[in-house]
């Protein structure tokens, strides 16, 4: 994993030190933060391929970090550890902006695992594609937030019909079966029918076509189900 700026921020100096000589020797170039604020001042000011925060540290906490950074516009990857395990710490860490959790204590290799998955998640740069972020025509939708857009405007998408779209924009260009999209995105607990495929791609269509009678996103394949050509 060559030439990824890591972030690391730890108050323990004996932990700080382990982890950055690991991951350095894992071929990052890793600069740190022993406390919030120094963190702040650290992700806003440079650009990270990704950041380890510790969650409790003197200044301000790991959740407010996030929270800040995040404000403050800054995408990079977050990986949090804490001490504690409670759920309520897991979920008001993921609604600050973190991306992933590591209890601590943990295992080194366990950590560099989680590393590495955070930066395969990531939109990467070099290819130009994002999947948090995706445009066509005058459609934006933001996968993170679930939000999607029509020239600016929010549309009323159900649960459903954003997961149907997030599914194509996933497979643009494959021909998906309704069986496939029955599977992924309505699982086989619900047993709907193939028609429920057909009536949520109308649905689709009517919300995001220019002209839903003759689709330019979301096009039929005969015989064999949909293709996005978005
Ligand atoms: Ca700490």
């Amino acid at each position: 994993m060559p030439d990824k700026r890591l972030l690391l921020v730890e108050d323990e100096p004996g932990l700080q030190l382990a982890l950055f000589d690991r991951l350095t020797a894992e071929g990052y170039t890793v600069e740190t933060a022993g406390d919030g604020n120094l963190a702040v001042t650290r992700a806003t000011g440079e650009p990270f391929d990704v950041i380890v925060l510790d969650v409790m540290l003197p200044g301000r906490d790991g959740f407010d970090v996030a929270k800040t950074i995040r404000q403050q516009g800054v995408q990079t990857p977050i990986l949090m550890l804490t001490a504690r395990s409670q759920v309520v710490d897991r979920v008001v860490g993921l609604k600050l902006g973190a991306d992933d959790y590591l209890t601590k204590p943990f295992e080194t290799i366990e950590l560099l695992a989680r590393i590495e998955a955070l930066l395969r998640r990531a939109p990467s740069s070099a290819s130009g594609v994002s999947l948090e972020r995706y445009q066509f025509g005058d459609i934006t939708v933001d996968v993170r937030k679930a939000e999607v857009k029509l020239k600016g405007v929010a549309l009323d998408l159900s649960a459903k019909e954003f997961q149907l779209l997030k599914y194509f924009i996933e497979h643009r260009g494959a021909t998906v079966s309704r069986d496939e999209l029955l599977q992924e995105v309505w699982g086989y607990s619900s047993m709907p029918s193939t028609r429920t495929v057909d009536v949520h791609v109308a649905w689709l269509r009517q919300k995001l076509e220019p002209n839903p009678r003759v689709p330019q996103f979301i096009l039929t394949v005969h015989g064999l189900g949909y293709k996005f050509a978005g």
